[in-house]
């Protein structure tokens, strides 16, 4: 179901008895006309529903009590349209469950310079009001988004829209369920987990299911549903391949672990081509284009990069630029022209393709099995970011990098699978170094369409430590955060 209509956020204005029953019912005319030109603006990707003006502790409670537990409601977006004193606000601010956003806004745009009186400031004080509702939240250490600004204007809109995407990222994740195929590459580190934290911290339900599994359901699929599903390849890719064979395989495949996956509740899996038993290929093509349906994936057990890619896809859902699990493979150290080239063995979401993918049939040089069908293609020039999950021990942590992708500057002929490249920032070697420092990845998420301020307001909701490495960022700024940050979170946790 599209976000728009499984997800809505509560608009709840903050206020008092003191200033008598004509100001508040003015309070809430206005509120239900800032959401209803809030939804209007065209900005927000669901709903803002008018939900209640606070005047007691009681009223607080009720509201987020029926918050907590309403499924619709993905987060609440609180404003002192008055004063509002916030201990009364209190318990309810602890209870609360779902993402919360404080919008600093008012009612008027400008001061009324001849018709300003005591009366219109008395109804106009959201200056005085947010800061004591602020107090409240910073006090709590609660994990909340401010948002200041005209309500009217379109950036603000766009800003509280963005935030609306990370709520709905949030509640994706804590209902996520992880399908891995075998273990984890062996010997890798990096790939590794503590799966029962990351499930106390994000939601994710990771569990493996034998490959056997998915072979029976691979036999089972039938040649009219492979037929109809190569009918949708030629529509959608160019075949550069006479090896129809190994096509057909990989449709069976995609049917197969699409089944899987919607009988199971699944929304990201993983796999590792060193536990491939009874099957004839590696997923190439398949995992390629489940990733374009949505689903998240991580190659060589690599869960947490699977879990991440699927929250970003979430997070984005509608928008075109693209999402992919992504890896980085090597360098272009050419003077004043570096680049990294990233890609994987066979499975870059074509989400992120610049033209009409090709499908193509090689050799892969691991796993032992057939030749695997997938899609070869360029990605598409413009801002992104990287993405990486690590597990510290006994924390996760998320290192988010500011990418420019770019053109690949050479046609790499012989080079058989999809490519993206991109420079990193600040500089190549800064960037590197800044990464290796902090530990990430060479799995990451690439994301044209999520900014790395969503995986700040997403890594604050969950509770986890966020790095991001700008065009601004140096090393020694980054080893001293690092530091700092490991004291810090030892205390927290
Ligand atoms: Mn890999």
């Amino acid at each position: 179901m599209a976000m728009k209509d499984k997800y809505e956020f509560w608009f709840v204005v903050g206020s008092q008895f003191l200033y008598g029953n004509e100001v508040l019912d003015i309070v809430a005319r206005r509120a239900l006309e800032m959401a209803d030109k809030l939804n209007r603006g065209g900005k927000l990707p669901c709903r803002v529903v008018y939900k209640a003006t606070v005047k007691t502790a009681e009223e607080a409670d009720e509201t987020v009590k029926l918050a907590n537990f309403d499924d619709r409601c993905a987060g609440i977006i609180t404003w002192c349209h008055t004063f509002s004193p916030s201990k009364m606000w209190l318990n309810a601010i602890k209870k609360l469950q779902k993402p919360w956003c404080h919008l600093a806004t008012q009612y008027n745009r400008t001061i009324p310079d001849r018709e300003i009186d005591m009366d219109f400031m008395n109804l106009n004080q959201a200056a005085h009001g947010d800061r004591e509702h602020g107090f409240l939240g910073a006090r709590l250490r609660a994990p909340r988004k401010v948002i200041a600004g005209f309500w009217q204007d379109a950036s603000l809109q766009k800003r509280i829209g963005e935030w609306m995407r990370v709520a709905v990222g949030v509640a994706f994740s804590k209902s996520l369920k992880i399908m891995r195929f075998g273990d984890n590459m062996r010997d890798v580190a990096v790939t590794e987990g503590d799966k029962v934290g990351a499930q106390e911290v994000l939601g994710w339900h990771c569990d493996t299911w034998p490959v056997g599994r998915l072979v029976e359901y691979i036999e089972a699929v039938s040649d009219k549903d492979v037929n109809a599903l190569m009918e949708e390849y030629r529509r959608l890719y160019v075949f550069n391949t006479k090896n129809l064979q190994s096509v057909r395989y990989q449709a069976k495949a995609e049917i197969a672990m699409r089944r899987l996956f919607e009988e199971n509740g699944i929304g990201a899996f993983s796999n590792t081509f060193q536990d491939l038993y009874g099957m004839e290929q590696l997923p190439g093509l398949a995992t390629q284009r489940l990733m374009a349906q949505g689903y998240g994936y991580g190659g060589e057990g690599d869960w947490k990069v699977a879990g991440m890619t699927a929250v970003l896809k979430a997070m984005s859902e509608g928008l075109k630029g693209g999402t992919a699990f992504m890896e980085d493979y090597t360098y272009h150290l050419e003077k004043g022209r570096e680049y990294s080239l990233g890609a994987h063995m066979l499975e870059v979401c074509p989400s992120l393709a610049a033209g009409k993918p090709k499908i193509e049939v090689h050799p892969l040089g691991i796993g032992g099995k057939a030749d695997p069908a997938r899609l070869v293609f360029e990605g598409r020039p413009g801002k992104a970011i990287v993405v990486s999950l690590v597990d510290m021990g006994g924390r996760l942590r998320m290192i988010v990098q500011d990418i420019m992708c770019v053109k690949p500057i050479m046609k790499m002929p012989n080079l058989p699978v999809a490519r993206v490249m991109w420079r990193a920032m600040p500089n190549l070697e800064t960037g590197v170094e800044c990464w290796i420092a902090a530990g990430g990845a060479h799995h990451t998420t690439l994301s044209h369409d999520v900014s790395a301020g969503q995986m700040r307001d997403f890594a604050r909701i969950m509770g986890i430590e966020f790095v991001h490495i700008t065009q601004n960022t140096t090393l020694e700024e980054l080893e001293h955060e690092l530091f700092l940050g490991d004291l810090a979170w030892k205390l927290r946790s």
